[in-house]
C-alpha cells in the first residue's frame, strides 16, 4: 500500500510500476493531482490504465465507496466518463451514487474485461 499524498510525481510513479499482466489499485491517504487535474481528487486511473489510485481521505467522506472503487474499475475496463450524474461513469464530485446507472453497453465492457478466459 502506497502512503501519504500523491501528487503528479507520485501518480507517474506508481502508474510505472504496472506490469502488462496485473491491474492494482494503489490506496493514497490523499491525491492531489491527476492527469492536470488537481484539487481534492478521490481517486484516479488513466482510461484503458491498469492501475487505480484511491484516496482514503476522499472516499470516506462520500457516502457509497464501493461507488468510487466501481467507477475506477470501469475505467480499468476502458470505459470513458458520461455526463449524466446519475450514471456510475459519471466524473463529478462524489456525490451520493447508490442508485448509480449502468447502461448495457458498460455492462458488456465489465463482463469482457474481468471475466473473459
Ligand atoms: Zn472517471
Amino acid at each position: 500500500m502506497a502512503s501519504g499524498a500523491v501528487g503528479e510525481n507520485g501518480l507517474n510513479f506508481l502508474l510505472d510500476q504496472e506490469s502488462p499482466a496485473e491491474r492494482r489499485v494503489f490506496v493514497v491517504r490523499r491525491l492531489s493531482t491527476c492527469g492536470g487535474i488537481g484539487g481534492d481528487i478521490g481517486a484516479c486511473t488513466r482510461v484503458l490504465g491498469r492501475v487505480s489510485i484511491i484516496s482514503v481521505a476522499k472516499l470516506f467522506r462520500t457516502d457509497n465507496p464501493a461507488v468510487t472503487l466501481l467507477h475506477e474499475l470501469g475505467h480499468q475496463a476502458g470505459l470513458a466518463d458520461r455526463p449524466d450524474p446519475r450514471a456510475l461513469m459519471y466524473r463529478g464530485a462524489p456525490t451520493p451514487r447508490v442508485d448509480a446507472a449502468i447502461n448495457v453497453a458498460e455492462i458488456a465492457r465489465f463482463r469482457l474485461f474481468f471475466w473473459s478466459p
